[in-house]
C-alpha cells in the first residue's frame, strides 16, 4: 500500500476545466473495462466515442454534466486506461482516485458485476472509503432484473450503498443518480423554463439584447460557465437562407453565398461562444455548398441534412417565409424528427413578408397582399410539420439580422431540455395519478405498465416495463408523450419509448 501511495507525487497535477464552476462534481472511478465511459455517456447524453479508445493511450479526464430533477451535476470520468500494461494499472487507478478525492464531492465506483472482485477493486475501494466522502458502488452490466441480485456479492468491498446498474441499457442509473444527488451539497435551484416563453415569440424586441443583460450577469455569477458545447446543424432545402443564417450566427457577415458551386471541401466546424455557452456549427463548408442544378441542390440538401444531423445535438430547420412549408421541407423535417436530435424551426425571410410589404405600399404599389399574420402562419407551419409539435418556432430575418439572437437562446434552451432527467421516484409518483383508461386504445392492444423509468437522455428515452412484449400502439405512445410533456416539457426534443416485457 505504501508503494502505491508513494506514486501519488509522481502523478501530474489534475487539470481543472478552464472555467470551473460551482455545480457540484462527482467522479466515476474503477478499473478498466468495467463500463465507466458507457456510464458517463449514458448520464451526459454525449455521443463522443470514448468507449474503446486505442489501447496504450491514456485518455484525458472528461468532464460532463447531467440535469437531474432540474439540478445540474457535473461528472468527471477519471478513466485513464492503459490496458496493455498490467503493471501500470495500479498507479493509473490511484491517479484516478487522487483526482476524484481532490475535486469531487461524491464518488461512484464502478465494478463489473459479471466478473469476480479483482485486486485493484479492493485497493481502490479501500482508498475511497477511507476518504470519508460520500461513495456509491455501481455494479455494472446487470442487464436483466434476474441477475440484479448478484450485485449483493460486491458488498464485501465495504460499501454501504450498492446499486445494480446496466450502463448500456440505462437500468438502475436513475436510482444511482438519486442517491448521488441527495449526497451532494445543495445548489441554487435552476429556473424551469416556461413553455409560454418558447411558443410566444416577438420579433419586435428580439434584436434588443440590452434588457437581457442583467439576467445573464446573474447567471454567470452563479457559476454558469462555458464548458457546455452544443453542436448545431443548419438544415433546409436550397435558398431558404442557411448560409445567410450561418453567417449571421457566426458573425462573419462576409461571403453570403459561396461563389464556387458544388465544390467538395473538407468539413469545417465553426464555433461561437455566447452567454457562457459554446455553439459548434457542424460542417460549415457543407452548409455553404451549393448544387449546380436545382435538382442537384435539392438532393444535396437532403443528403447534407442527414449527414449534419448525425454530428449534431440540435437542428435548425430553416423554412422560407415567402414560400411556406413545402414537401421537401417536410421531408427534411421528418429526418430531423427521426434522428432524435432536438429541433428549432426557424422561419426565415420574415422581413420579406412584413417590412418589404410596407415598403411596397409606401412606394405606391397596388394590390399588395395582406400582411403575414404570425398566428396564422404558425398554424400553417404546425399543420404541415405535425410531428415536430415539440419544436419551438421562431420568425427571423437572417439577412437583416432580426431575431438572430433569439436563435442562440432557443438552441441553448433545447440543448438543456434534451439532457434533462426525471428520477424514477418522481416518475412513479406521476404514474400513480394517471388514468390509463383515458388512453383510448383498443383493449386488445393494451399493455399493462408496471413501471417506467428514464433510461437515457439526448433524446429522453423512457423504458416501460410491461406485461407483454408488444409495440406500443401509436395512440398510446402519444398519450404517454403528452402526459410527460405536460409535466416536464422536454422542449424541442423528441421523446422515445422502449418496451421491456417483465417476466
Ligand atoms: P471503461 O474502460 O471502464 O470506461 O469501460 P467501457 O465503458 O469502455 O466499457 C467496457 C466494455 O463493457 C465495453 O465493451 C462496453 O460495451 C461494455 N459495457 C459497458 N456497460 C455495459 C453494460 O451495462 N452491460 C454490458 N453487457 N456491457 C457493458
Ligand atoms: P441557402 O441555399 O439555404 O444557403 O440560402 P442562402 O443563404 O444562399 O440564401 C438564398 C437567398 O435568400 C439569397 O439571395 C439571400 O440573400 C436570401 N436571403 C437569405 N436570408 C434572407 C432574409 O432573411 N430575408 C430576405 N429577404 N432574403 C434572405
Amino acid at each position: 500500500e505504501n508503494a502505491l501511495a508513494s506514486m501519488l507525487p509522481l502523478i501530474e497535477e489534475a487539470q481543472r476545466p478552464s472555467d470551473s464552476i460551482s455545480a457540484p462534481l462527482f467522479a466515476i472511478c474503477g478499473r478498466p473495462n468495467v463500463g465507466k465511459s458507457t456510464l458517463f455517456n449514458r448520464l451526459t447524453g454525449t455521443r463522443r466515442s470514448i468507449v474503446g479508445d486505442e489501447p496504450g493511450i491514456t485518455r484525458d479526464r472528461i468532464y460532463g454534466e447531467v440535469d437531474w430533477d432540474g439540478r445540474v451535476l457535473r461528472i468527471v470520468d477519471t478513466g485513464g486506461v492503459i490496458p496493455d500494461d498490467e503493471a501500470l494499472i495500479p498507479s493509473e487507478i490511484f491517479r484516478q482516485a487522487q483526482v476524484a478525492l481532490e475535486e469531487a464531492e461524491a464518488i461512484v465506483m464502478v465494478v463489473d458485476g459479471r466478473s469476480e472482485i479483482a485486486a485493484p477493486d479492493l485497493e481502490l475501494s479501500r482508498l475511497l472509503i477511507r476518504s470519508g466522502k460520500p461513495i456509491f458502488l455501481a455494479v455494472n452490466k446487470m442487464d436483466t432484473e434476474k441477475i440484479a441480485p448478484q450485485a449483493e456479492n460486491f458488498r464485501t468491498l465495504g460499501f454501504k450503498e450498492v446499486f445494480p446498474i446496466s450502463a448500456e441499457h440505462g437500468l438502475g442509473v436513475g436510482d444511482l443518480l438519486d442517491a448521488v444527488s441527495a449526497a451532494m451539497p445543495a445548489t441554487e435551484p435552476e429556473e424551469a423554463p416556461e413553455l409560454e416563453e418558447v411558443w410566444e415569440d416577438d420579433t419586435e424586441t428580439s434584436d434588443d439584447t440590452g434588457e437581457e443583460q442583467p439576467r445573464e450577469r446573474k447567471l454567470r455569477s452563479h457559476g454558469e460557465h462555458v464548458s457546455r458545447e452544443t453542436s448545431v446543424a443548419i438544415i433546409g432545402r436550397p435558398n431558404v437562407g442557411k448560409s445567410t443564417l450561418l453567417n449571421a450566427l457566426t458573425g462573419t457577415g462576409r461571403a453570403i453565398v459561396s461563389p464556387i458551386a458544388g465544390t467538395t471541401r473538407d468539413a469545417v466546424d465553426e464555433t461561437v461562444e455566447r452567454d457562457g455557452h459554446r455553439f459548434r456549427f457542424v460542417d460549415t463548408a457543407g452548409i455553404r455548398r451549393k448544387g449546380k442544378t436545382t435538382l442537384m441542390a435539392e438532393k444535396l440538401s437532403v443528403i447534407m441534412a442527414r449527414k449534419h444531423l448525425e454530428a449534431a445535438d440540435v437542428a435548425l430547420l430553416v423554412i422560407d417565409a415567402t414560400e411556406g412549408v413545402t414537401g421537401l421541407d417536410a421531408n427534411i423535417g421528418g429526418y430531423a424528427h427521426e434522428s432524435g436530435r432536438s429541433v428549432v424551426i426557424v422561419v426565415n425571410k420574415w422581413d420579406a413578408v412584413t417590412i418589404e410589404r410596407e415598403q411596397r405600399i409606401a412606394a405606391g404599389e397596388e394590390n399588395v397582399p395582406e400582411p403575414a399574420d404570425k398566428k396564422v402562419y404558425t398554424e400553417q407551419v404546425r399543420d404541415a410539420l405535425k410531428y415536430l409539435d415539440y419544436a419551438p418556432l421562431l420568425f427571423i430575418s437572417a439577412r437583416e439580422g432580426i431575431n438572430v439572437e433569439e436563435v442562440f437562446k432557443k438552441v441553448q434552451l433545447v440543448a438543456r431540455e434534451r439532457r434533462k432527467r426525471i428520477s424514477t421516484g418522481q416518475m412513479n409518483k406521476f404514474l400513480d395519478g394517471i388514468d390509463f383508461e383515458r388512453a383510448g386504445v383498443p383493449w386488445s392492444k393494451r399493455v399493462r405498465i408496471y413501471y417506467m423509468t428514464q433510461a437515457a437522455v439526448a433524446p429522453p428515452t423512457f423504458v416501460l416495463f410491461t406485461d407483454r412484449d408488444v409495440r406500443l400502439h401509436f395512440s398510446y405512445e402519444r398519450f404517454l408523450q403528452n402526459l410527460i410533456r405536460d409535466r416536464w416539457k422536454f422542449i424541442g426534443s423528441p421523446i422515445w419509448f422502449k418496451v421491456r416485457p417483465r417476466n
